[in-house]
C-alpha cells in the first residue's frame, strides 16, 4: 500500500506490550513511521500491562499510553488495583483510563467481578478527568446500561474496536460515545455490516485502530507469514473504512488524526 500523500495517522489502540513485540519493536515503530503511523497509544489490560505500556511511552517519543483492567483479568483485581491505575494515570503520557468494560463472550472472569472493577474504573475516570478506552464484546445492553448511570459524569469515552449491530452502535452513539473501528471491518465474513455501519458515526467521534498484534486486516494480500498485526497497517483500515464512507482516504485520515488528537488531548 501506498504512504499516504504526507499525511500521518493515528493507531488509537496497539498492545505493543505483547510478548510479540518483546524482540522487534524498534523495527516495528519504524515500519509504522514509513507507513504514517506517527502516534500510537499503547493499551495497558491490566495493571503490570499498563506499566509496561506506560515504560514504552515513557521511552519513545511518538508512544503514548492507557492505564486499566480488561475484563478478562477483573477476577484478579484487588484491594490495590485502583490505587496502581491511579498513580500510572498521574503521568502525561498515560492519556486515557482502560481498556476497560465487559465481555460476556469470553468470560473469562465471572460477570460481577466484570462489573465491579468496570465500575471502579468508571468512578476513577470520573475523579481524574481522563478519557475512556472502553471494550465491550457480547455485553449489549448491560454495558450500556452501566454507562448510562454514570453518563452526566463522565469524560469522552470510546468504545474501542466496535464490532457489534445497529442497535448497539446506535446506543452507544445516544450515550455521546466515539467508536473504535480496526480491521474487523476488513473480514469480508464477519465485518461486513460494519461497512454500512461506519456511514452512521459522526465524522468528529470515529477513530482508526490496529489492536495489533490480534486482528491483521483480511485484505492484506499476502498476509503477513507471521500473522501478527502491527500499527503499520493501519491504513488497510484506513482504506477499508474510507470506501465504505465513500470518502477519499485522505479526508478520513485528517477527520480521524484531528479526532484522536482532541480525545486525548495530544
Ligand atoms: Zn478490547
Amino acid at each position: 500500500m501506498d504512504r499516504l500523500a504526507g499525511q500521518t495517522i493515528i493507531d488509537i489502540g496497539a498492545n505493543l506490550s505483547h510478548p510479540s513485540f518483546a524482540s522487534d519493536l524498534d523495527a516495528v515503530l519504524s515500519r509504522a513511521s514509513e507507513a504514517g503511523v506517527e502516534t500510537i497509544i499503547v493499551t495497558g489490560t491490566t495493571v503490570a500491562a499498563s506499566g509496561a505500556a506506560f515504560a514504552l511511552a515513557d521511552s519513545h517519543e511518538r508512544l503514548y499510553s492507557t492505564a486499566g483492567v480488561h475484563p478478562h483479568d477483573a477476577g484478579h483485581c484487588d484491594a490495590s488495583t485502583i490505587a496502581s491505575l491511579k498513580a500510572l494515570l498521574e503521568r502525561p503520557k498515560v492519556v486515557a483510563v482502560g481498556e476497560c468494560g465487559l465481555d460476556f463472550n469470553r468470560n473469562y472472569s465471572p460477570h460481577p467481578d466484570q462489573e465491579k472493577w468496570f465500575v471502579a474504573q468508571l468512578e476513577l475516570a470520573c475523579e481524574i478527568g481522563k478519557p475512556l478506552f472502553l471494550h465491550s464484546r457480547d455485553a449489549h445492553p448491560r454495558f450500556a446500561d452501566i454507562l448510562r448511570d454514570f453518563r452526566d459524569r463522565l469524560p469522552d469515552a470510546v468504545a474501542h474496536c466496535f464490532t457489534g449491530e445497529r442497535e448497539e452502535l446506535h446506543a452507544y452513539l445516544d450515550l455521546d460515545l466515539h467508536i473504535g473501528i480496526t480491521g474487523w471491518i476488513c473480514d469480508e465474513r464477519r465485518g461486513a455490516h460494519l461497512k454500512e455501519l461506519a456511514r452512521a458515526i459522526p465524522a468528529d467521534r470515529l477513530m482508526l485502530e490496529t489492536d495489533s498484534p490480534y486482528l491483521t486486516p483480511r485484505t492484506m494480500k499476502p498476509q503477513p507469514k507471521s500473522r501478527r498485526n502491527e500499527p503499520a497497517f493501519l491504513p488497510y483500515v484506513l482504506s477499508t473504512v474510507a470506501s465504505a464512507l465513500g470518502k477519499p482516504p485522505e479526508e478520513v485520515a485528517a477527520a480521524t488524526t484531528a479526532t484522536a488528537k482532541r480525545f486525548f488531548r495530544l
